[in-house]
């Protein structure tokens, strides 16, 4: 068995090896680099990919987040309604531009947004929700849909971690994971469920204004060249990166049911274990497991970390600190807040090993270890 690893990329280059490799000499010997062909096209391909009007390619994930907000006209002091219990990135931008994120506490099942809690969080100031669709499984986006109507917010997806996904409508309607919003956000650094060779992200809109105005601010604030409107930055999805993000979007279904099925391979060993909470699939989610996430209770997580480690089993903690409990936020004065859910699951997750090219051997081998483990720990 080879080493394992918690993505492995190799393998999965090896099978389409041929095809990145010409695409990239392609774009060599064009010498486009920047907005070359491929650029428009894997664009182009995404909005029909995902049923979106516009697909707006930028440099990486958080870049798209900081122009969505940007695009949206987010004023210093204003409010953005958020979880804690994300990637920094996610509320990172919203310092960055002098917003204020107003934390909102996690389901504990799903690890997204506590939809119950949103409404109490929301002020005079506030402009938008900013959901993240954590670990590949969707957001409750028909609840915060509806709240965003009632009190007339912006709405912007986090779609970095589940591209691939959808969410299924109570009236039967499914809409992929980044449509459902004003505007969704998403990356494709290399780990990611669609990524690249570097980084890259995307911004997406049904919106025709919302559309210009992200263009716009993504591309130095002008809309006719060297006429600068706004103050925007400078944020291009390398055409090299297009290229190869062009023929790994054929394969993303692909990719998605092969997480799945490692998914539902943990799922089964860890079955009605007292100590192992497996993923709940919320049955409106379409989950596309950018991460496999369990809850440990009863036994210290970090010594299980630990233990599989000597074992040759990578594992990680996705994420180790809370936003809210970040020093960038320490004159923020939020980390006292009451956020218990994010606070009781922080100590207890730990993801395993997730990705597209993962043999029954590897996950037989995984599962096994992470069981014996547990057992060993158990008082
Ligand atoms: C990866 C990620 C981002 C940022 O994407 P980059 O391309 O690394 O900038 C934002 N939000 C979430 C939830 C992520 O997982």
């Amino acid at each position: 068995m080879q080493k394992l690893q918690m993505v492995d990329l190799k393998r999965q280059y090896a099978k389409i090896k041929d095809q990145v490799d010409a695409a990239i000499q392609q774009v060599i010997d064009d010498t486009a680099f920047i907005n070359g062909k491929p650029v428009q096209q894997f664009a182009e391909e995404l909005q029909t990919y995902l049923g979106s009007k516009h697909v707006i390619p930028c440099a990486n994930g958080t870049d798209a987040l900081q122009i969505a907000m940007m695009a949206l006209n987010f004023q210093p002091g204003d409010e953005v309604i958020t979880p804690s219990f994300t990637y920094i990135a996610t509320v990172e931008v919203m310092a960055l531009l002098k917003l204020t994120p107003v934390f909102v506490d996690v389901d504990p099942k799903s690890f997204t947004m506590d939809v119950s809690k949103i409404e109490a969080a929301i002020t005079s100031k506030t402009k938008a929700i900013v959901p993240v669709h954590l670990y590949g499984q969707s957001a409750d986006m028909e609840a915060i849909l509806a709240i965003a109507k009632k009190h007339n917010l912006y709405i912007i997806e986090d779609d970095a971690q589940a591209i691939g996904g959808h969410y299924t409508f109570a009236d039967g309607t499914k809409k992929a994971n980044g449509t459902m919003g004003t505007i969704g956000c998403t990356s494709f650094f290399p780990s990611k469920n669609l990524g690249c060779y570097g980084d890259g992200g995307a911004i997406f809109t049904d919106d025709d204004t919302i559309a210009a105005n992200l263009k716009m601010v993504a591309n130095h604030g002008q809309s006719v060249k060297y006429y600068h409107d706004v103050v925007g930055c400078n944020s291009r999805l390398d055409t090299i990166q297009a290229a190869i993000l062009r023929i790994k979007l054929r394969q993303l279904d692909t990719y998605c049911s092969a997480r799945r099925s490692v998914a539902d391979f943990y799922n089964n060993a860890f079955a009605n274990h007292e100590n192992i909470t497996t993923p709940f699939c919320a049955s409106n989610s379409y989950h596309v497991y950018h991460q496999y996430t369990l809850v440990l209770d009863g036994v210290d997580r970090n010594e299980v970390q630990k233990l599989l480690e000597e074992r040759g089993v990578p594992s990680m903690i996705y994420y180790p600190v809370p936003a809210h409990k970040q020093k960038m936020f320490a004159s923020f004065d939020v980390a006292d807040m009451e956020l218990p859910v994010t606070d009781w699951l922080t100590p207890r997750v730990i993801s395993l090993p997730i990705h597209t090219e993962m043999t029954e051997e590897e996950l037989q081998y995984i599962a096994s270890n992470f069981l014996e483990i547990i057992a060993s720990l158990k008082k």
